[in-house]
């Protein structure tokens, strides 16, 4: 059984999720937090829930996903891990976050490990298992806990939606055929962790999600 906290962050509307089951062991995923009382917000709830932060992993390394990895490390003392081939988005965060006026308060968070198809992340007695999904970005990664019914998509799927491709690395062609491949095939029930906006079901993307249509 897995409980999930979403944390709404930076000012692009951002989800952090943090992640745990019964054994109060923890991931972070998409660890976004920006402003001062963000990052006090997660630290509250991980201590408050007694949380153990074992992974702090990332979907994507577009910046709004990436802004917390900093502060994550140095505060859980867990290094994030990532697909390998967003990983150059990590040293052009400082000067993304110049384009929006926030560079003061980013620090570029080097990678810990790297994630690709098929790993599995464990914390407790839960697994997340990654797939592979590019066309938002090249390293685009979707986390799957079977048992649990949910999957945490980052920026490949919405609720009524899809990621946009049009930053470098997107490829719209190659996106959807990732989501009908990967993400359909999932069970109806699943529930859809999306990066923005509210969750969803595996089901209620196939039947009704516009861009998925054939
Ligand atoms: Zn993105
Ligand atoms: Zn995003």
């Amino acid at each position: 059984m897995l409980q999930v906290k979403c944390f709404q962050v930076n000012p692009f509307m951002e989800n952090t999720y943090v992640v745990y089951d019964r054994t109060r062991q923890a991931v972070i995923i998409d660890c976004g937090c920006l402003y001062r009382e963000e990052e006090q917000a997660l630290e509250d709830f991980v201590r408050d829930e007694h949380l153990e932060i074992r992974h702090v992993i990332n979907t994507h390394l577009h910046l709004d996903h990436q802004f917390g990895n900093h502060f994550a490390s140095q505060t859980f003392g867990v290094l994030p891990e990532a697909h390998r081939e967003d990983e150059s988005m990590i040293a052009g965060l400082p000067s993304q976050a110049m384009l929006f006026g926030i560079a003061e308060r980013v620090t570029a968070q080097p990678l810990g490990a790297y994630l690709a198809e098929n790993d599995i992340i464990t914390f407790g007695q839960s697994s997340l298992k990654a797939i592979h999904v590019p066309g938002h970005s090249r390293g685009s990664l979707c986390f799957y806990a079977a048992d649990a019914g949910m999957i945490f998509v980052g920026d490949v799927l919405f609720a009524g939606s899809i990621g946009r491709t049009d930053l470098p690395g997107g490829n719209h062609a190659q996106l959807i055929s990732g989501i009908q491949s990967k993400l359909l095939v999932l069970p109806d029930a699943t529930i859809v962790y999306a990066g923005h906006g509210t969750d969803t079901t595996i089901k209620r993307e196939r039947d009704c999600n516009p861009f998925l249509q054939m």
